[in-house]
């Protein structure tokens, strides 16, 4: 799509939601325990059902959408939360999807540009990501981030500068970056290969994490490659810039071609676009087959492992022997891939081997808030959506939370330091590295 068919899109207005999909909602409100910013707010409009009536008011009157209905619409995670919840089978995702480029025409001008530069021009960059993650590293070590964002100018300031100090809330701490190896195999037998898809918030921020994924792969007998790539464009599909989305999956399809092996993804996020593409692409006549068969292909890192066996000892040295772990599910695993089983069983299996205790963490699958960048965008409310998080996780006496989403990680790690608890937040691949790895591969 190009840029003046997204424009042509969004003059439809109200025409381009499917009355069909919005009538598909008989208001039962079942979804609403489900839908973290309604148990934040136990506001309807902040509900699904009422998000949905929303819509539904201007798909029968037309005209602009009123400023009200659009916070309550940018308010919604998108964790997909009441899909899952919802007996009447409402597709909540395809409604959304449909709303999301009005939403992103209303947007401050100044903000959607600063987003249109960052999902167009840095995040499919790796150089450039590279660059400002060297930069971000040094500010940490300094302590740089902290002075300014504390700087009594920046707490009171316009809005834009008060975002220094959430932006340093929610920025992990950015580790030494270790380029992965563009192929990875062991001697011995091979149970197949497949291409890692190391994506570009997840391998600067996360870099261990791809490093450890490597080697469960490796050891498993897979070999592995890291072909080029660039961002999967989930940033920029969700705030509604569909023709960068469009742009990258292309990109991506293109770029994993010559090869018809799994792409196996760390990043809950990324895994449910790269899956979304042969949707995303539906109505594209020379890419429609290209991008279905992509989507077919993709794997979270947890189904790829699920696969295969791993040794019997384990690697006890690196272990959290006797810890307490808990997992959240990753909205973008869960809700939108659907992946629920392997994560479990894989971490059950390494809590069998090490000693670790894993127990039921309650509303494990509702969102923590982070929602790609809706924490920066909408950070009051995400910090309440935290806040009930955080209270599971401290009730429940964890030592280790474990889950699967870059952002994920970074919330979490931000409601641990905030509540100065002593909990660590590990990505799957971390934790099974810890039980399984093995770093002579
Ligand atoms: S989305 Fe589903 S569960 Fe929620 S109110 Fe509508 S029909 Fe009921
Ligand atoms: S996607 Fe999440 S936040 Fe949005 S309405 Fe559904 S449950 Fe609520």
């Amino acid at each position: 799509m190009t840029e003046s068919d997204s424009v042509i899109e969004i003059k439809n207005g109200a025409a381009t939601l499917s009355k069909e999909l919005l009538d598909s909602c008989i208001h039962c409100g079942l979804c609403l325990p489900a839908c973290p910013t309604y148990l934040a707010t136990g506001r309807e409009m902040e509900s699904p059902r009422g998000r949905i009536y929303l819509l539904s008011k201007w798909q029968e009157e037309g005209g602009e959408l009123a400023p009200r209905a659009i916070e309550h619409l940018e308010s919604c995670l998108g964790c997909l939360g009441c899909q899952t919840a919802c007996p009447s089978g409402v597709k909540y995702e395809a409604i959304l999807d449909q709303a999301r480029p009005h939403l992103a025409a209303h947007r401050n001008w100044l903000t959607r540009q600063i987003m249109r530069f960052s999902f167009g021009q840095i995040l499919p960059h790796y150089g450039r990501l590279k660059i400002l993650g060297i930069m971000l590293r040094a500010v940490q070590v300094l302590k740089l981030d902290s002075l300014v964002a504390n700087l009594p100018w920046v707490k009171s300031g316009p809005p834009l500068l008060r975002k220094i100090a959430d932006f340093q809330m929610f920025t992990p701490v950015v580790a030494k970056h270790i380029p992965l190896a563009k192929k990875s195999w062991k001697a011995g037998a091979k149970i197949g290969s497949a291409k890692l898809f190391s994506g570009c918030v997840m391998d600067i921020f996360y870099n261990h994490v791809n490093h450890a994924a490597l080697r469960l792969m490796v050891r498993q007998g897979t070999v592995v490659e890291v072909p080029p790539q660039t961002c999967c464009g989930a940033l920029a599909f969700h705030a509604g810039e569909l023709d960068i989305a469009i742009d990258l999956a292309k990109q991506n399809i293109d770029l994993f071609a010559p090869s018809t092996d799994n792409i196996v993804v760390t990043s809950a996020g990324c895994g449910a676009m790269l899956k979304h593409y042969g949707h995303l692409l539906s109505d594209d006549q020379l890419y429609r087959e290209k991008a279905q068969s992509f989507s077919l292909r993709v794997q979270d890192i947890s189904e790829n492992l699920a696969l295969g066996k791993f040794p019997a000892v384990a690697n006890t040295g690196q272990s959290d022997c006797k810890s307490h772990m808990v997992y959240h599910a990753a909205c973008h695993l869960a809700h939108a891939q659907g992946v629920r089983v392997q994560p479990q069983e894989l971490l059950s299996a390494a809590a069998a081997t090490t000693g670790a205790h894993l127990y039921d963490l309650p509303e494990a699958e509702h969102c923590c808030g982070s929602a790609g960048i809706y924490n920066l965008l909408n950070t009051s409310l995400s910090l309440k959506v935290l806040e009930r998080k955080m209270n599971f996780i401290e009730d429940s006496g964890a030592d280790v939370v474990v889950t699967s989403n870059p952002g994920c990680l970074l919330q979490l790690e931000a409601g641990v330091k905030a509540r100065g608890l002593n909990v660590k937040v590990k990505h799957l691949a971390e934790a099974l590295d810890d039980a399984f790895g093995d770093r002579t591969s």
